[in-house]
């Protein structure tokens, strides 16, 4: 059995609290420390109950309190910190790619990271974290299954197309954690440049409303019982529409009785999701 909800979700922060039998960990740490420990307190926890961070790649938004993260393992790809340890050392003048600046520049600890392989699964306790590789202008960016070997979950945000490694990762989860970033025409017709529109909608920024239907249909079994879209944008999405798109999908598939589907908020701690 695990747990899980969301402490925030979308362009202005990220975070996921996932709970089994003997772990408790954080998927992303995208808000200030002092949010991370005040929604983990709603919870009656505190950040050194925690096991681990995980990240899933460098932007502000996923990492924004790892530096004050010195009593949790901060879990991050080999190559993330290759970066962050070149910037530090000013090697490295490349940017990351996003808008939004890396936390590496003002992390003085970055020795104490446990790096994974963007391809290797790796232990967290009794939890078997499965990174897979997303396409995203980040360094090293993955999304993630985790299972404590009776449920699997797949958390994906931050992803510009789904690829065959993206839908065959996620098949066979019990729940999804699925990125519903933008409506196309409200991209397009809203108030972003043209740069930033191009950015998010291309191949390597954020999956619209469409594209995460589409990629739940592809995934869609008959053990997945639970959908949280996520990461919807502020600007360029409602979630009635991020909904609309995944209940059709669900409905012409013949599960939407079967299947629940949410959307996280943005600013406050979501709902606890059992499977
Ligand atoms: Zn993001
Ligand atoms: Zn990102």
């Amino acid at each position: 059995m695990i747990k899980f909800c969301t402490l925030a979700s979308g362009s202005s922060g990220n975070s996921l609290y996932l709970e089994s039998k003997y772990s408790k960990i954080l998927i992303d740490a995208g808000i200030s420390f002092r949010r991370i420990s005040r929604s983990l307190g709603s919870m009656g926890l505190t950040v050194s109950d925690l096991d681990a961070v995980v990240l899933s790649h460098e932007h502000e938004d996923h990492s924004r309190a790892v530096g004050k993260m010195s009593e949790v393992p901060v879990y991050v790809s080999g190559e993330t910190v290759d970066f962050w340890e070149r910037k530090r050392n000013g090697h490295d003048h490349k940017n990351s790619g996003g808008p939004s600046k890396t936390a590496g520049s003002r992390n003085g600890a970055i020795e104490k990271f446990r790096e994974f392989d963007s391809e290797e699964p790796f232990l967290i306790n009794d939890l078997t974290i499965t990174p897979f590789s997303v396409a995203h202008d980040a360094i090293d960016p993955v999304g993630f299954t985790v299972t404590d070997g009776s449920v699997k979950i797949g958390i994906v945000t931050d992803i510009g197309k789904p690829t065959a490694l993206v839908i065959e990762s996620l098949k066979g989860c019990d729940a999804l954690v699925l990125e519903s970033n933008h409506d196309r025409e409200m991209l397009f017709s809203g108030s972003y440049p043209p740069y930033l529109q191009q950015r998010i909608s291309g191949g390597h920024g954020h999956l619209s409303n469409e594209q995460s239907a589409s990629l739940l249909g592809e995934v869609l079994h008959d053990g997945l019982k639970y959908v949280l879209l996520a990461h919807l944008s502020a600007k360029n999405n409602t979630p009635e529409m991020a909904l609309g798109c995944s209940l059709g999908v669900l409905r012409r598939n013949g599960a939407d009785g079967r299947v629940m589907v949410d959307v996280a908020p943005r600013n406050t701690v979501g709902e606890v999701i059992t499977v």
